[in-house]
């Protein structure tokens, strides 16, 4: 093991959540970090994406960087409803009075994946870690001692780690020789972002202040919607019907239509983002390289269905996980203790990773209608939801999967 190692910032492919999150988690342990992304600094990240951010991660954010989970939960919104629609009828609604709980945070947050990331840059800036854009990772070789990486701008760099948070197509998975396994979904779903009407808060915006979801609604043409609020507006979703030409569904005219008759005429020139998605359930069939130099974090190393919302918040957990690995082996002096560090991260976020797929391939298969007992399950819930409130509680929880985090986590992490 060398004593130099500790000199040389470890670096980190992508400027997403996983790696920013990485970067500051390395710098909150003493470690330096460097950031190398693809893109320029003035891209564009369009898209709501990663919504709901669990209290977990809140708390994570706030360890590595004191004020960046309160500066998420100032900017973020917690909706104080669930409600559940079946066929037009309401079947459950539940108001909390305190929905965020009594905890320093609050059980989660709801806003825009773009203003996280805004966050973060912050507080990368306040910690003095460097982004350098515009440098791709295009090639990785790593030895017992370290890796070497060369960027699409020429330049070169040799660190004691690389983490590669690089994103679902990551060129350091494919530089390590891993790959993904795993599955798709069968329908195609919809993404739709809605700004709130003349700048308004969610609070004032005429639609209630609430989390829908609408089974079979009339006014998507007997599609699945679930409709979401984040701080400066809405979040569509549809869930495409078998024989759905996923492109035209979401057109500018039929997607117009389905706003319409959704959210209210007045939000159709309101409609900023939207996006077909079908969803991969993977995983990479390693997250280290065979030198515990390599390890991989975030999308680098899974992708999986938005449900329960256990994808941004996941990646967090890994970036937290792998700085912490890397720390702890900085400082091994047998070569033993160090690979078992990395391999430790490796196994522990892998079966996180497991579980959280297994989760929301759950959800999915529930959504998908692919057992016919779960087919009749739901018919017989809402028949039923009338008179037995469990009924109803059973049709609003199941389209997210099971809640609980994974048992590897501590903490609740996902
Ligand atoms: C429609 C949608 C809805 C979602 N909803 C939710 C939700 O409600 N809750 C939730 O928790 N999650 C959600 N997610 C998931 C969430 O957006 C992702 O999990 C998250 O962005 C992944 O972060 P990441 O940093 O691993 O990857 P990315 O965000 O993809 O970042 C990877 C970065 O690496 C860069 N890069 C790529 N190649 C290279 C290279 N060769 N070298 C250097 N840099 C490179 C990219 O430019 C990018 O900046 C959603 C995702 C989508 C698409």
């Amino acid at each position: 093991m060398s004593s130099s190692d500790t000199d040389q910032p470890v670096l980190i492919a992508g400027a997403g959540p996983t790696g920013m999150t990485a970067a500051l988690a390395l710098n909150a342990r003493g470690v330096p970090a460097t950031i190398l992304e693809a893109d320029p600094a003035d891209r564009d990240r369009a898209g709501s994406r990663a919504i709901y951010v669990h209290g977990s991660t809140l708390r994570t954010l706030e360890r590595v960087h004191p004020g960046l989970g309160k500066k998420q939960v100032e900017a973020g919104l917690v909706w104080p409803t669930r409600r559940t629609m079946w066929r037009g009828k309401d079947v459950f609604k539940r108001t909390y009075d305190n929905p965020g709980g009594d905890g320093e945070f609050p059980h989660f947050t709801s806003l825009p994946q773009v203003k996280t990331e805004q966050f973060m840059h912050e507080a990368l800036e306040e910690a003095g870690i460097d982004i350098h854009w515009e440098a791709g990772v295009e090639s990785v070789e790593s030895t017992p001692d370290g890796v070497h990486v060369e960027t699409t701008d020429g330049q070169e760099w040799d660190a004691p780690y690389l983490i590669g948070a690089d994103g679902g197509g990551s060129q350091v998975r494919k530089e390590i020789g891993a790959e993904f396994h795993g599955d798709e979904s069968e329908n195609s779903f919809i993404i739709v972002d809605v700004e709130t009407l003349d700048g308004n808060t969610i609070e004032e915006d005429p639609l209630p202040f609430e989390r829908l979801f609408h089974y079979d609604a009339p006014a998507a043409d007997g599609r699945n919607v679930m409709l979401v609020p984040f701080t400066g507006g809405w979040r569509l979703d549809v869930q495409c019907l078998g024989d759905d030409d996923p492109e035209e569904v979401a057109g500018e005219e039929k997607m117009r239509e389905i706003v319409a008759d959704v959210m209210g005429e007045e939000y159709t020139d309101n409609i900023k983002w939207t996006s077909t998605y079908k969803f991969l359930q993977v995983i990479s069939d390693k997250f280290v390289d065979e030198h515990r130099r390599v390890l991989l974090a975030g999308e680098a190393a899974h992708l999986l269905a938005p449900f329960g919302a256990r994808g941004m918040n996941s990646c967090v957990a890994d970036a937290d996980e792998a700085a912490s690995a890397i720390t702890v082996a900085l400082q091994a002096q047998t070569r033993g203790v160090h690979d078992h560090e990395i391999d430790r991260y490796a196994s522990r976020r892998k079966q996180a990773a497991e579980y959280n797929i297994d989760a929301a391939g759950q959800a999915l298969e529930y959504l998908e209608d692919r057992d016919p007992v779960t087919v009749l399950r739901k018919e017989v819930a809402a028949s039923l939801a009338d008179h037995f409130e469990v009924a109803g509680e059973y049709l609003d929880d199941a389209p997210y999967g099971p809640h609980d985090a994974p048992p590897t986590s501590a903490g609740g992490n996902y």
